[in-house]
Parts: C-alpha cells; sequence; structure tokens
C-alpha cells in the first residue's frame, strides 16, 4: 500500500485545525486503497492550535505534530513537513480551508499517471484586498524577468510531490527560502490543477503586507544576484557619463578653448570630478558585492530551525 503523507503548516489556526481534520479525514476516507499520515507543523502558534493538534494525535496514529520552538514562518514549516514525512509523495495544504481538500483525489490521479510534482493554481482568491492583487502580479513581472528559474504566477504552495523530489528537495540548505520556487527549481514532471481559492474560514490571513514584501524581496536575493550587482551597473553609468563629460571640459576648457567648455567654473568641475570618482567607488563596490555572492552561497549553514518536540501516539508510546 502507498503512504501519502499530508503536510499542513499551522499559525495560530485554533479555530481552524478541527475543522481541517474532519473535512481532510471525509476525502481521505474515499481513497481506501492508501495510507495516509497527516503531519501538523505547528509554526509556533501563540493561540489553542497546538492544543487541538495534540487532541488529533492523541485520537489518532497517522498524525503527527512538528512543534517549532518559535515562528519560523510558512516556508520554513512546509519544509520541515517535507523534511518529517515518510510518504512515497506527499500534499500540502494550508490549514485554513483555502486550498480546497476534494481536490486531493485529483492530485493522486495525476501522480499515478506519471506526474513527478503536481501544481494547484489558483484562478481567483475571494476576499483578496487590491494591494495582495497588485502586489502579486508586479512580484512575478519582477521575478520573472531577473530570477534564474520562471515562477508561475498564482501557482500556490498547495501541491503534490513525488518521494523523487522529496528526496532533491532535502538537499537545499538556504533558510532563506521561498519553497514553491525551489520545487520550481528543481524541475521535474509537473502538472496544473486549477481551482478558485475559498475564502478563510475563521482568523486572519497571517501573510500581511510587510511579511510578503519581506517574503517578496528575500525571493528577489536568493533568486537572483541583480540587486547584488545594482552597485556594479550604477557606478559603471555614473563614471562613464562623468568620466566623458569631464574629459570634455578639459580639453575644450585649456586646449581648444571652445566656448561651451569654459563657461563651466572651477566649483562645476569639481563636482564633475567627484561625481566620477563616486561612480568608482560604487563600481568597486559593485566588484565586492560580487565576492560577497559567492561566499553568500556557500556560507548559508545556519540550522533552519528547531523542533521543540515532535509527537506522534505511535512513536510516543
Ligand atoms: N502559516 C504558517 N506560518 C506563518 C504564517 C502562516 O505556518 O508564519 C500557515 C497558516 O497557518 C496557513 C498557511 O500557512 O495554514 C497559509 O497562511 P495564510 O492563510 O496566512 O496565507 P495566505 O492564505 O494569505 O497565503
Ligand atoms: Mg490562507
Amino acid at each position: 500500500m502507498k503512504l501519502i503523507s499530508i503536510i499542513s503548516p499551522v499559525y495560530n489556526e485554533e479555530k481552524n485545525v478541527s475543522l481541517f481534520f474532519d473535512e481532510l479525514s471525509a476525502i481521505l476516507l474515499q481513497l481506501p486503497e492508501y495510507a495516509f499520515e497527516i503531519i501538523f507543523v505547528n509554526d509556533g502558534s501563540n493561540d489553542a492550535s497546538g492544543d487541538e493538534i495534540e487532541k488529533l494525535v492523541k485520537s489518532h496514529e497517522n498524525v503527527k505534530h512538528v512543534e517549532f520552538s518559535r515562528n519560523f514562518g510558512k516556508e520554513i514549516a512546509i519544509t520541515a513537513g517535507i523534511h518529517n514525512c515518510n510518504g512515497d509523495a506527499c500534499i500540502m495544504i494550508d490549514a485554513d480551508l483555502q486550498h480546497p481538500i476534494e481536490l486531493i483525489p485529483e492530485f493522486i490521479n495525476k501522480w499515478e499517471n506519471g506526474a513527478d510534482v503536481v501544481v494547484g493554481v489558483r484562478k481567483t482568491n475571494s476576499g483578496e484586498g487590491i494591494i495582495k492583487k497588485v502586489g502579486s502580479i508586479l512580484f512575478y513581472k519582477i521575478i520573472n524577468n531577473i530570477a534564474e528559474i520562471q515562477v508561475l504566477p498564482n501557482a500556490t504552495d498547495y501541491r503534490l510531490l513525488d518521494r523523487c523530489v522529496i528526496n532533491e528537495f532535502n538537499r537545499f540548505t538556504e533558510s532563506s527560502r521561498m519553497t514553491r520556487a525551489l520545487i520550481d527549481w528543481l524541475g521535474f514532471r509537473r502538472e496544473y490543477i486549477y481551482f478558485h481559492a475559498r475564502k478563510r474560514l475563521h482568523g486572519e490571513a497571517s501573510y500581511n503586507f510587510w511579511k510578503l514584501l519581506k517574503l517578496a524581496l528575500s525571493s528577489f536575493i536568493s533568486l537572483s544576484l541583480l540587486p547584488l550587482k545594482l552597485a556594479g551597473y550604477l557606478g559603471t553609468l555614473i563614471t562613464l557619463i562623468s568620466g566623458l563629460a569631464g574629459f570634455y571640459i578639459l580639453l575644450g576648457k585649456y586646449f581648444f578653448h571652445t566656448p561651451f567648455a569654459s563657461t563651466f567654473s572651477d566649483a562645476e568641475n569639481l563636482a564633475i570630478l567627484i561625481v566620477f570618482l563616486v561612480g568608482i567607488i560604487l563600481m568597486s563596490v559593485g566588484l565586492i558585492a560580487l565576492y560577497i555572492a559567492n561566499i553568500h552561497a556557500e556560507v548559508i549553514n545556519r540550522p533552519m530551525y528547531v523542533v521543540r518536540k515532535v509527537s506522534n501516539k505511535i512513536e510516543n508510546k
């Protein structure tokens, strides 16, 4: 019998956990030919989510609770779930009931038909603000222009991964990460499932504007070296322009005595010289940045998350 791991990140979802579990159980009952394990990664919730999950652990052998020592963010929570799963495939799904649980059989179906990665793509998100919408359009425009890989707009974290993808995914060590971008980077045979996201049932979306902006920035930085190289480009541009201008004025004023070049005062000449030097400094910064980029790629080695405890009925016995 094939084992499928359901991975669900939980951050302050006390009202959603048991509802989610009930809906999930109902769907999984329709798939008796598979065994399931359900992994809740409790991402440092400060409400009763942990207790709700513990209740499920006590009454169900296939529920696992991975509890973080603090909030590490959804990207890391999903990652921990993937690290801790034993399935032949895993399905990651939000605990807030926004990802339609009833599509799980479809994900499994596509997997059985040969897909290594099945990606849930959102068509609409009921109740999403204009800032989030515009922000996400901008984000995908920019990242697809500067990143090394293509990121499909509206592709969500609602995904199924085959064991071979899980094993490769587990080799990533960076802790500043956007999980779905890393999965896209891996490649493999992929299939897509389109869905309408539901409204959040209880609680607030904890991804507010700033959290999303931070995620966007860290994705730019981890997927592209452009921000780092920017100083270098800027410096080259400034050096070129001010260098040419300085050269023109110098020759015009002291050798050819052209009227236009002679109108520049000493102060203005000095200003051009300073701008030229700033350009050179920025170019050097850009060069240093390239070295930092290499070091950055090598040293990211801090533990990604800290687990307070893992509880599971069978393992606890
Ligand atoms: N989540 C998490 N850690 C966080 C924020 C969110 O584990 O720091 C979980 C949350 O409990 C939910 C999922 O990630 O199951 C999606 O979060 P949310 O609904 O806030 O994001 P959105 O639906 O706006 O993408
Ligand atoms: Mg949500």
